[in-house]
């Protein structure tokens, strides 16, 4: 089996697809800008995984050291991950946020797929999943630069989907609701809204990396070789409605 690269792969959502991804047999190479604490980088190092520090949002020196990485060994799968959350509104925020959030929620999507794609395409073999939202498919209050730049990645997977799906490469996206991960932990603080999104979800409650680590295996796999430029809801209902609960 050809290489899978997971990106944001030390924590959360990007941990439990290297992990998944693992399991299902995928040679894994895991890509973070920070490195794995020593018990994460021991498990990795005995599991075969490779680690690679990387910046997604510096293109320049991303660039040549993934397509250096491809050059000796076939890389058919990307998992598009590494993610940063925001806050802010138009009247707000400041040009750095918004270049921040852009450069690591988009740009970095787009410059991993300019270093893997050409050698996909020579090979007529790839598979892209991107990690979207629900605040991709819907806006959330205070919330301007990650409704945005994850509205951008479901456009993205589209857009690789009208331009390369002719060439054997399926780009899909999930897109997660409330999920339990160190970079939602600080919304617990915040008990009342906490509660009031964990309510919004039809399921009653947050998600596990774990549950959407299995869809997009799900998107990986043989099973999925008819779908192409989907996006996957991954959200326990949260985007399909609302319950007044008149009912039990
Ligand atoms: P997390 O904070 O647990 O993990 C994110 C990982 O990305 C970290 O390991 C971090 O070091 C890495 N990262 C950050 N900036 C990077 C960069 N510039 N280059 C490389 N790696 C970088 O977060 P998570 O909850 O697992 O989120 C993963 C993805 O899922 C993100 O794209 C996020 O927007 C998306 N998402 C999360 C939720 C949720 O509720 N947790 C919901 C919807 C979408």
């Amino acid at each position: 089996m050809s290489y899978a690269l997971v990106s944001g792969a030390g924590s959360g959502i990007g941990r439990a697809t290297v992990e998944r991804l693992h399991a299902d047999g995928y040679p894994v190479i895991a890509v973070d800008i920070a490195r794995p604490d020593a018990a994460l980088a021991k498990q990795w190092r005995e599991q075969g995984i490779a680690f690679l520090a990387l910046d997604v949002g510096n293109r320049d020196a991303l660039l040549p050291a993934i397509t250096e990485l491809s050059e000796s060994r076939a890389i058919s799968t990307l998992i598009n991950c590494a993610g940063i959350s925001s806050y802010g509104r138009a009247t707000d925020i400041k040009p750095a946020e918004w270049q921040r959030v852009m450069n690591i929620n988009l740009n970095g999507s787009l410059w991993l797929c300019q270093a893997l794609l050409p050698d996909m395409l020579a090979r007529r073999q790839g598979c892209i999943v991107n990690v979207a939202s629900i605040f991709g498919l819907q806006a959330c209050d205070n919330n301007l630069a990650y409704n945005v730049a994850k509205g951008g990645i479901v456009q993205l997977t589209r857009s690789l989907a009208a331009d390369y799906a002719h060439c054997g490469i399926r780009s899909n996206a999930v897109a997660p609701g409330l999920i339990e991960t160190p970079m939602t932990a600080a919304i617990k603080h915040a008990p009342d809204t906490h509660q009031k999104f964990i309510d919004w979800h039809l399921q009653g409650r947050a998600g596990r990396a774990e549950e959407v680590a299995a869809a997009i295996a799900f998107l990986c796999s043989a099973d999925a070789s008819f779908v192409n430029g989907q996006i996957l809801a991954v959200d326990g209902g949260f985007s399909a409605g609302r319950r007044f609960g008149s009912t039990n």
